[in-house]
């Protein structure tokens, strides 16, 4: 390669497009939704995503993060980004107003739920705590084309019902008939009517058709190796399980090297990637 197509290469993958913060929504204690917008119209029309992909965000003069992108890929205007604060980039975007500016680069990441190839099967979520912002991108997705999909269970656990992400959501969706979600929480408060216990505890419970299902986990890493066992336990297909993994990542491109799983990168070519994929790579789960 030429220092100068280096030089074009290094442009476009590390320069952010401008965005706005178009909203702040507080969804728990620890975390906010960002709605953002990129300020240029042609760029935001050709911004397209897919559940399961991440941006990395800049907060200028301070640094960049990835972050999931929880929102509906139908949603073109601008998406949704659940931010917990816990450092640096965080707390400085807990700091920020409507009208504020940021970097956005992205859309990142090979590996993403596979929506198309669920059509027709039943769609498992396992979620846990902050793991239901990369899933819910997949929710709203498969309840915008619910007839494509046979049955949608939801599982989703938090340390207690203050740190259950979207509880409206939550809410419409225990409405519905054509979902059937089952919260749980380890330390129940005083009203609360729902499982106590761990998420990987309702896991056989579920009773659809292992052929005909895709299981999709994202969560706290300590969770990834109890809920494969439960699964494995009802032989669902390794093929058809896919968890979304994080990994602390600078660029997101695939050139820091910060994110390698054995010979995978998480930013490259997952986030998520299949059971099957990771089932010899040890530091994996
Ligand atoms: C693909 C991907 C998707 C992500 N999606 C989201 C999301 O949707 N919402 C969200 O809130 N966060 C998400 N994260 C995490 C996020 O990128 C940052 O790591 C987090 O916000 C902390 O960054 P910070 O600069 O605020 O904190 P820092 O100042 O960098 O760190 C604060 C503390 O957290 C620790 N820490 C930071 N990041 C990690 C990590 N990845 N693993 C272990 N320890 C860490 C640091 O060691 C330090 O103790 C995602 C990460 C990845 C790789």
């Amino acid at each position: 390669m030429t220092i100068e197509a280096k030089e074009k290469e290094k442009d476009s993958i590390y320069k952010p497009f401008i965005a706005t913060i178009k909203g702040i929504k507080e969804l728990s204690s620890t975390e906010k939704q960002f709605d953002i917008q990129i300020d240029d119209k042609e760029t935001r029309e050709a911004f397209n995503f897919k559940p399961g992909q991440f941006v990395e965000l800049t907060v200028f003069g301070l640094g960049e993060a990835p972050f999931s992108i929880p929102s509906s890929p139908n949603n073109k205007d601008y998406f949704e980004l659940c931010i917990r604060n816990v450092g640096n980039v965080s707390g400085a975007l807990h700091k920020m107003k409507e009208g504020d500016k940021v970097g956005i680069r992205g859309p990142f990441g090979k590996g993403h739920f596979p929506y198309e190839e669920m059509k027709d099967n039943n769609v498992v979520i396992v979620a846990g705590g902050l793991g239901m912002a990369p899933v819910r991108s997949l929710i709203k997705y498969v309840l915008e084309n619910r007839d494509d999909y046979k049955r949608v269970i939801i599982i989703y656990g938090s340390i207690n019902p203050d740190y259950l992400l979207y509880k409206d959501e939550l809410e419409e969706w225990q409405k519905r008939d054509d979902v059937e979600v089952r919260l749980t929480v380890d330390e129940p408060c005083e009203g609360w009517q729902g499982e106590v216990g761990v998420c990987t505890n309702l896991i056989p419970g579920i009773d659809c058709p292992v052929d005909e299902s895709y299981v999709v986990v994202c969560g706290p890493p300590v969770m990834y190796k109890f809920v494969i066992k439960e699964l494995e336990k009802k032989c669902f297909k390794p093929e058809k399980v896919f968890l979304s993994l994080e990994r602390r990542m600078e660029c997101g491109v695939g050139k820091c090297n910060h994110c390698h799983i054995g010979d995978k990168m998480t930013c490259v070519d997952g986030p998520v990637f299949s059971l099957w994929e990771i089932r010899n790579l040890k530091e994996a789960i």
